[in-house]
């Protein structure tokens, strides 16, 4: 029998509280760790002090090409490429730490309302990812804004117009929003910024310290 080394299964215990406190269903938990589903089961209740959620994760490629879902997603999916090429974070850990950074870019500005849900969820995050992966989805580039956002695998790249340059009539028009007066989510330069140079991401340009991902990757968002 395999000896299970005590430093990698308490490297992945970290890793999986850090996930359930992001948000992360069980079934992730086990995609990403080894760990077994009754130690996951009951990590989760020491983190969340509840039992872990049941059921079907959310499985619709659809959802990421609605507007608002596809800007976010777009900025997420940016931030993770970012990580997993050019940080030290790989896989896993980027996925955790892009987590963080769209977390923190989705609820900028938004002080007076900072408890909401966000609207990608960790694990529709971790699905994303999955459909990337699958080649169930594909990076499409905006002819305005040069920016990459989600978009169905092989749909037309040419004459594509993203969501943030052609929104749609009623984007924006929620009853939330139109009580709050209608402030975007995340500020549209502040978006361009990361998709684009997410895309570019000259790597020798960008010296990425090696101790401090986070810092180095939050450069093209703060720009
Ligand atoms: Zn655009």
């Amino acid at each position: 029998m395999a000896i299970k080394s005590v430093a990698k299964e308490a490297e992945e215990i970290l890793l999986a509280s850090e996930m359930i406190t992001l948000g992360a269903r069980l079934q992730v938990l086990q995609a990403e760790t080894g760990l077994s589903y009754d130690r996951l089961a009951r990590l989760y209740r020491e983190v969340k002090g509840c039992s872990p959620p049941k059921g079907m994760l959310p499985f619709s490629v659809d959802w990421f090409m609605t507007w608002l879902p596809n800007i976010h997603s777009s900025v997420f999916y940016s931030v993770y490429r970012y990580m997993d090429s050019h940080t030290p974070a790989k896989k896993s850990r980027a996925l955790v730490e892009a987590y963080r950074l769209y977390l923190e870019q989705a609820s900028a500005g938004r002080a007076d309302e900072p408890s909401g849900e966000p609207v990608l969820s960790f694990t529709r995050a971790w699905m994303l990812i999955r459909f990337f992966d699958s080649s169930m989805v594909q990076l499409s580039y905006c002819e305005r804004c040069k920016g990459g956002f989600v978009a169905h695998a092989h749909d037309p790249q040419k004459g594509f117009i993203c969501a943030i340059c052609r929104p749609p009539p009623r984007a924006g028009k929620t009853r939330a929003h139109a009580a709050a007066a209608v402030k975007p989510l995340i500020p549209v330069k502040a978006v361009n910024a990361a998709l684009a140079s997410a895309k570019a991401a000259p790597a020798k340009a960008l010296a990425v310290p090696k101790r401090s991902p986070r810092s180095a990757a939050s450069l093209p968002l703060s720009r």
